[in-house]
């Protein structure tokens, strides 16, 4: 997705590279095929010149003369295969060097991955952290500003979550919050950013969506929840988890990234205040009333 942001920064490609390596040998196997193909021709010749010297015992003094020349073209030879040889063991250990660099560099570019899902994923969820995405969402504002377009935020939090973890211990709580995060990023465009606040409250950030788009999107995500299977212990059946929703669109109902955070927290409060299981939109009013 375009907006994916574990995209960004250059790839090195190493598949490129290999492909690289496999142009070089087969130049390499031409190479010496070529001067294995040269060597025999070589040999070939020098043989048809001494031949009719070693027939005919006339004209010493021009057999002296080939004699020394065919030993100079013998000592050329040598010479060649000797650089070639030479050339050969060099291109051999550059290849190899090469190819120690390639996987430390693989070896980098897998560190720099795991380093970058620590620093910017939640470890339980696999959804984004909160640092991580409040970078982001001030990007998205900045984006947002420049296309002049709204930018949903929607909060999310489990209702009566405590609950669960003292009914049913905090491994099972685990194990839903992973369930809850696998069904809201299913039911979510690619586009969109989830990330985990901390604890059970999740954020989204909808590009190019207004307010009326981001209701749809939370009544969507509230029903999916709702309708999610949890795990089943055997002594107690888990009820339904459900989820409260605040909704609040940039630059409508706040300036800064801690205006639209606190604008959907109220909207959320509203939501749980009316109930729980409901989303809720910003509006003044019920800042005034709440
Ligand atoms: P409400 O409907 O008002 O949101 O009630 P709630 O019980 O969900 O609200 P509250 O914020 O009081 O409780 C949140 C609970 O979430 C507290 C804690 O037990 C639980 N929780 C927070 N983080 C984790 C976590 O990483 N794993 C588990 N298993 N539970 C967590
Ligand atoms: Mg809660
Ligand atoms: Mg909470």
């Amino acid at each position: 997705a375009e907006t994916d942001p574990s995209q960004t920064g250059t790839k090195i490609r190493p598949e490129a590279l290999r492909e690289n390596f496999r142009k070089l040998d087969r130049q390499q196997w031409w190479l010496w095929s070529t001067t294995v193909l040269v060597l025999i021709l070589l040999t070939i010749a020098i043989a048809s010149f001494e031949f009719p010297s070693i027939l005919s015992k006339e004209q010493e003094t021009y057999s002296f003369y080939l004699n020394q020349a065919v030993r100079a073209l013998v000592g050329l030879v040598l010479v060649f295969s000797v650089y070639l040889v030479y050339q050969q063991t060099m291109i051999i250990r550059m290849r190899n060097q090469l190819a120690e660099q390639l996987e430390s560099l693989t070896k980098v570019q897998n560190l720099t991955n795991e380093v970058y899902k620590l620093a910017a994923l939640d470890q339980l969820t696999g959804l984004y952290n909160r640092r991580f995405c409040k970078d982001y969402a001030r990007k998205l504002m900045a984006m947002a500003r420049r296309k002049d377009t709204p930018l949903g935020f929607l909060i999310l939090d489990l209702d009566h979550f405590k609950n669960i973890n003292d009914v049913y211990g905090h491994e099972i709580g685990d194990r839903i919050l992973k369930q809850f995060s696998k069904t809201v990023t299913q039911s979510m465009r690619e586009t969109n950013l989830t990330a985990r606040l901390g604890g059970e409250e999740f954020i989204i950030l909808l590009p190019d969506t207004g307010a009326k788009a981001c209701q749809v999107v939370a009544e969507r995500i509230r029903n999916a929840v709702a309708r999610m299977s949890v795990p089943q212990v055997k002594e107690k059946p888990i009820p339904p988890i459900t989820v409260s929703l605040g909704i609040a669109v940039y630059p409508e109902h706040g300036a800064s990234l801690e205006e639209m955070l606190q604008a959907s927290d109220r909207a959320l409060y509203e939501s749980k205040r009316s109930g729980r299981n409901r989303s809720a939109l910003y509006s003044e009013e019920k800042e005034i009333t709440g």
